[in-house]
């Protein structure tokens, strides 16, 4: 076997690995590179390999730098199946027309800059129709069921703790009589999140790819966290501000909802709106409703015992009409938007930063990692003058920071994730999806564990078994 590191290499986006077994071409993950608009579309255009001469495509989960770029993988001549759990299926179905939608977008946004340059115009990426082509060859697995994906490859999907139909991929892969356990963790969630059930720790690898967005961090426990998401929620309605927080629209936005709904139901934040201003978000929420069989305990009995709807509260108010969203600039009393993209690349968060970033009383809220270059790293990292839509505006709003609403492991988590693989069994180990100094970091803390092959790939090396 072989195994090429493509994309989600020393960064945590755009993650795509290739797996050779005996001829057959599997391809793991199909994310999107995610960063400075053109560079993304050049970036995100070809692929290094024939698409059409790929057998099957494995996913781990919705998320975009995951699937993102599969409506281009079959528009390129992709044809086999692409293997997920069913929440991954239902949530890519509208995830993917949502990024086709986007990259139309983006493109008539990149045009106009090129018209004025003289320059010919691009097409998009993909557009919403490619993403419906896409989709209509994906195929569910369960969680926990083995099934052989080509000769000799064997898949097992295991909960990933991430989001939502979130799972890892355990591989069988038999050779010549011998059979080699293989990980692809994909994004590791946390133990004890909110809604989800808690990620598979593996057992008995042989080898391991796994994540390393948090490699050299650790979070803070999640109750200190409510407790600052409700002192900001209480300041800023005091000052009469607007709270805006981006937010992924899948995973991120249903976990603040179900935190707001609790901290809402135990009268620890004030009696002000909330609303989640994404019509994906409302969209994403009707697919958790419809996959109750993925929730913890806690949330199952919210659902069950008490007849509540975790992801609905009186205050709360999704919306989906672009001109309800545009009357959210007129209210004049302290309010808290919730609104994607969680980078704050595309979507209408850029219309509510662009009209409230000004405002002092504005306090603007971070709830998760943001990748270079995008605009959520630049305000995270206090530039004080950024650029929306292509005009400069001064940072006057308050900038805050909650790490631990995080859907990815922390150093711990990493940690513990292996602690059951042990090194006299688990030979090779490849991290993958952080960033360098993190990824360093965590290779040496498994190193003093006594792991002795671990190994940061770049983006095109090849490991042979
Ligand atoms: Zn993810």
């Amino acid at each position: 076997m072989e195994i090429t590191f493509l994309g989600g290499t020393q960064t945590v986006t755009g993650s795509q690995h290739l797996l050779s077994v005996g001829g057959k071409k599997i391809l793991i993950e199909c994310g999107l590179f995610q960063g400075r608009r053109q560079d993304s579309y050049e970036k995100n255009l070809s692929f290094s390999f024939d698409p059409a001469h790929i057998d099957a495509c494995v996913l781990t989960h919705a998320h975009i730098d995951h699937s993102g770029n599969l409506p281009n993988l079959v528009k390129n001549g992709f044809s086999g199946p692409i293997y997920a759990t069913p929440p991954t299926v239902d949530l890519c179905r509208i995830m993917l027309k949502d990024s086709g939608h986007i990259q139309e977008k983006d493109i008539e946004w990149l045009n106009k800059i090129r018209k004025k340059q003289h320059k010919s115009p691009l097409i998009p990426l993909y557009t919403m129709r490619d993403a419906e082509a896409a989709c209509s060859q994906f195929v569910g697995i369960e969680y926990n069921t083995t099934v052989t994906i080509a000769p000799g490859v064997e898949v097992r999907f295991l909960e990933g703790g991430h989001i939502l139909g979130s799972a890892s991929i355990h591989f069988f892969i038999t050779e010549d009589g011998a059979t080699m356990h293989v990980e692809y963790a994909g994004d590791i969630g946390r133990t004890n999140k909110p809604i989800i059930h808690d990620p598979n720790l593996p057992r008995d690898l042989d080898m391991l790819i796994m994540e390393s967005t948090y490699g050299n961090r650790l979070h803070d426990p999640a109750d200190d966290v409510h407790e600052q998401f409700a002192r900001i929620i209480r300041e800023t309605s005091a000052s009469g501000g607007k709270l805006i927080i981006p937010a992924f629209a899948v995973g991120r936005t249903q976990e603040l909802v179900h935190t707001l709904h609790k901290l809402y139901n135990q009268n620890r934040i004030p009696d002000i709106p909330v609303f989640v201003d994404s019509p994906l978000a409302y969209h994403a929420t009707g697919v958790f409703r419809n996959h109750p069989e993925c929730f913890d305990r806690e949330t199952a009995r919210i659902f069950t015992r008490d007849g509540e709807d975790p992801f609905e509260f009186r205050r709360l108010k999704y919306i989906t009409e672009v001109n309800d969203s545009k009357r959210l600039n007129s209210l004049d009393y302290p309010h808290i938007i919730i609104s994607a993209s969680g980078m704050a690349e595309a979507g209408r968060i850029l219309h509510h930063l662009r009209n409230n970033i000004e405002n002092h009383r504005t306090v603007i809220l971070f709830v998760g990692h943001a990748v270079k270059e995008t605009l959520a790293r630049k305000i995270m990292d206090g530039q004080k003058e950024i650029k929306i839509f292509g005009e400069k505006h001064i940072v006057r709003a308050q900038v805050k920071m909650l790490g631990t609403f995080s859907a990815h492991a922390d150093r711990k988590d990493l940690l513990d994730y292996v602690k059951y693989c042990p090194p006299s069994r688990l030979k090779h180990v490849f991290l993958v999806h952080g960033e360098l100094e993190q990824a360093r970091a965590l290779k040496n803390a498994l190193q003093s564990k006594g792991y002795e092959n671990v190994h940061i790939p770049e983006s095109g090396e090849t490991a042979s078994f």
